[in-house]
């Protein structure tokens, strides 16, 4: 990649937005900085939600709350960089490196830091391990960001993984669509395309980010066949409102991204100034269900603390379930419906 595509230190970043760099070295000394001068962009377009996702912030050292790894991922671990969680599916962390590395990050303990060690031996260790479990039958690769390796590299492991014939479902989690779209590349599209069936999950959190490019990027997948969803994060600040989430939803729709996931923002060290409460999440899906597309609307959930999984934070629509149901319409009218089978 071009040495200009990233700001990557304090002093250009403060350079860059017209701000003291003191506090950019303090948070920089503990947590990993990178911005694509594509992002920074948009960031001078569009301003604080962006802003936000991606500037370091003081407020990340002064937060003691939560958990360095708040997901239990290190314990989940039988081989460095790989997660296993559920029985039939696996997280696979195949890169260390993103192309911007975002403020409230799940991994922030270690994307983007020396001591997160991705290598050819952990590679094999997870294809060996993944190998040796054949009730793995969905494998997500993530990091970091796959994107972010040479397009041979990402090839030779989607090859490996393609050996495994346990393995069913190929996965991959990539935020470049949205923070370096001129990534994705025909090269890059028609490499992936040899690995059916594949689907990837990608990461806008703010309409603002769907911008011509993304859409392109986007566009490029899907029409290698692809079926694209995306991974929101619910950020205080950046997409709490519903009719943020609205626009999101509908615009990624439109670029042939079915939402999947709203997370709740998880019990991240150095990223407590991004939570909401779940009642901000869960009136956000109201505002969602029923009244737009079905094909907008994704599954709010938290991601268990300790490793518990991913759980849905639905509205609760139903009043009472005996003999008869009672629920309320996504107008909030009430409504019910015999719960009996005839003789
Ligand atoms: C999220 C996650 C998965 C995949 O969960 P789905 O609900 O199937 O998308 C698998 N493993 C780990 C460790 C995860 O965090
Ligand atoms: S792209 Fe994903 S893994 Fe990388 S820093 Fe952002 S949230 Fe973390």
């Amino acid at each position: 990649m071009p040495s200009n595509t990233f700001v990557a230190t304090p002093k250009q970043l403060a350079e860059a937005l017209g701000i003291p760099r003191e506090p950019l070295e303090a948070v920089h000394a503990v947590y990993p900085l990178r911005i694509s001068r594509y992002y920074l962009d948009l960031i001078k377009k569009t301003g604080l939600p962006l802003w936000k996702q991606a500037v370091p912030d003081v407020l990340e050292l002064e937060d003691e709350s939560g958990l360095v790894d708040p997901l239990d991922e290190e314990n989940l671990s039988p081989v460095p960089c790989l997660v296993h969680k559920y029985p039939d599916r696996a997280l696979f962390l195949v890169c260390s490196e993103c192309a911007m590395y975002c403020r409230f990050c799940t991994r922030k303990r270690k994307v983007g830091k020396a001591d997160m060690v991705v290598n050819d031996a952990t590679i094999a260790a997870g294809l060996a391990y993944l190998q040796r479990t054949p009730t793995i039958s969905d494998v997500l690769l993530s990091g970091g960001d796959p994107f972010m390796l040479p397009i041979a590299r990402l090839d030779q492991i989607l090859t490996s993984l393609r050996a495994i014939p346990s393995i069913a479902t190929i996965r991959i989690g990539t935020r470049v669509p949205c923070t370096l779209p001129s990534r994705v590349t025909a090269r890059l599209a028609a490499m992936l395309k040899k690995h059916h069936p594949l689907y990837i999950n990608t990461h806008f959190n703010h309409p603002a980010e769907i911008t011509p490019e993304a859409e392109r990027a986007c566009a490029r997948l899907a029409d290698a066949g692809i079926p694209l969803g995306c991974q929101t994060v619910l950020l205080r600040g950046v997409n709490d409102s519903p009719e943020i989430m609205r626009q999101l939803m509908y615009r990624l729709v439109q670029i042939r991204v079915k939402p999947y996931y709203l997370f709740q923002a998880d019990l991240t060290r150095g990223a407590g100034h991004f939570r909401t409460t779940v009642d901000t999440g869960v009136a956000i899906m109201r505002s969602l269900i029923g009244h737009i597309s079905g094909m907008a609307v994704p599954t709010y959930a938290l991601d268990a603390p300790g490793g518990g999984g991913k759980i849905p934070l639905t509205p609760n629509y139903i009043a009472k379930l005996g003999e008869t149901l009672d629920f309320s319409t996504y107008k909030q009218l009430p409504c019910s419906y015999p719960n009996t089978i005839l003789p």
